[in-house]
């Protein structure tokens, strides 16, 4: 019997999809900073908040069946996965456990209010 496919599974898998696909397209030439790729994805949220700024949510224009929102949201991921991938990092894992680890807390977390 085949192991089942996990989450952690599909992510790596995506995870070296987007880095291959960002060296391919010359995103490592010049290679950036550990910085400055934290910050493009800090970016890629602000983008997300720009899109809901607005009245009407706006659809994307580069992939038209979602919200712009939605796009803005995957450009995070994407830069993450492309970030974690190039440097070895388990943000698959890492989300996994963290998740499990947010189950077994308290009601907001011991009574946070954000
Ligand atoms: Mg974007």
């Amino acid at each position: 019997m085949e192991e089942p496919v996990t989450f952690i599974d599909l992510w790596d898998e995506q995870a070296e999809w987007v880095n291959t696909l960002a060296h391919d397209k010359g995103w490592y030439d010049p290679p950036k900073t550990d910085g400055e790729s934290i910050l493009l994805m800090h970016n890629e949220l602000s983008e997300a908040v720009e899109a809901i700024r607005l009245p009407e949510p706006p659809r994307s224009t580069k992939i038209p069946d979602f919200l712009l929102e939605e796009e803005e949201l995957a450009d995070v991921v994407i830069r993450i996965m492309d970030y974690s991938h190039e440097k070895g990092l388990r943000v698959g894992a890492a989300i996994k456990a963290k998740h499990l680890y947010n189950v077994g807390r308290p009601h907001r977390h011991g009574g946070k209010r954000l």
